[in-house]
């Protein structure tokens, strides 16, 4: 069986492209490396295909991710309504660094459960993976380039947001995807690890922090809150632990688990949530969050919100541990 693609869609997509002399591509705020390299992975193929247009990957700049490229920071006056393209992410406010544009259509290609942005041409399919991958899919089944820097950031953002294949989002159109990639464009993938995976020691010993104060209950549910001056001492900040919290995937005795780290420049706590069981985007969404069934972001304010949350996570961890049980009886 190969890959089902809606390829008018697509080709709607690649049109919409073609005439559109301004582009500006736009992700997620707080940007994972999925975001990040979708993102320039579209900006780099369009401008390959097409040299003349401006086209401009936008957002904060997060130094962690220099390996993947640069980001602009166009001029919006400048700019005369160009075509909007957003990446990996169902809701306008958290579209990161597009204050002030004023745009002509969007196109949306996301991965994420639909929430407010409809695209003009809206390609959402929680099936995939990453928005790596459907990029990665727009290109192959398109005349949109694929150079060797596209195709090695198309492979980072895939291998991420999947963990290494190894998580539900992972489908035969993912490998399928990834197979065909790898086919034509012949990148050298392995050294690419590197990018995802090395990280000083500091960082280990900020994991064995979190390891070591983990708390886990009876009902397979684990949590912690990372106060910002353990932070200072790990030197990390507080996008680290969602950049971690993937590797608690395979732990016996976690069903759900929560990294809850304390944003204090922002004023809100940061968490992160990932399950291998009960569904957790409805929880997130009740406290300023979302994402998808199995991996959501939240963004409460006060310690008590944080409470609620905990509860309710306990709460669905329990009651999922109980239907298991039940089904185990019948
Ligand atoms: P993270 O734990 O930050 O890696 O986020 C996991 C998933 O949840 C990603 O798909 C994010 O886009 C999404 N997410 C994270 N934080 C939020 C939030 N505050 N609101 C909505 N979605 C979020």
């Amino acid at each position: 069986m190969g890959i089902i693609i809606n390829k008018k869609l697509l080709n709607n997509i690649y049109k919409e492209i073609k005439k559109s002399d301004e582009i500006v591509i736009a992700r997620h705020i707080g940007p994972d490396p999925d975001a990040i390299a979708s993102t320039l992975a579209l900006r780099d193929s369009i401008r390959s295909t097409f040299p003349d247009k401006k086209v401009y990957a936008v957002g904060t700049s997060v130094s962690r991710f220099k390996a993947y490229g640069n980001l602009d920071h166009p001029n919006f006056s400048e700019l005369a309504k160009p075509l909007l393209i957003v990446l990996d992410v169902p809701n306008m406010h958290r579209v990161d660094g597009i204050d002030g544009l004023k745009y002509d259509k969007i196109i949306k290609i996301d991965h994420h459960p639909e929430e407010d942005i409809i695209g003009f041409y809206d390609w959402t399919d929680t099936t995939k993976s990453s928005a790596s991958q459907m990029v990665c899919e727009l290109i192959l089944n398109t005349k949109l380039e694929l150079t060797k820097k596209v195709a090695e950031n198309l492979f980072l953002g895939i291998v991420s947001d999947s963990e290494r294949f190894s998580l539900k989002n992972t489908t035969y159109e993912t490998f399928d995807t990834v197979k065909e990639l790898l086919r034509v464009s012949n990148i050298d993938f392995v050294p690419l690890y590197d990018i995802l995976y090395n990280r000083p020691f500091s960082e280990h010993k900020f994991i064995a922090y979190i390891t070591n104060n983990l708390n886990i209950n009876e009902n397979k549910f684990g949590y912690i809150i990372i106060k910002d001056e353990v932070l200072k001492e790990y030197n990390v900040d507080s996008a680290t632990p969602s950049n971690l919290i993937n590797n608690y995937h395979f732990i016996d005795e976690l069903l759900v688990w929560t990294f809850i780290t304390e944003d204090v420049k922002n004023n809100v706590y940061k968490v992160s949530i990932r399950s291998r069981g009960p569904i957790i985007n409805e929880i997130a969404s009740k406290y300023n969050g979302g994402g998808h069934k199995f991996a959501s972001g939240a963004k409460p304010k006060t310690l008590e919100e944080v409470n609620h949350l905990l509860e309710d996570l306990n709460m669905a961890c329990k009651e999922y541990e109980d239907n298991e049980n039940k089904q185990k009886e019948k």
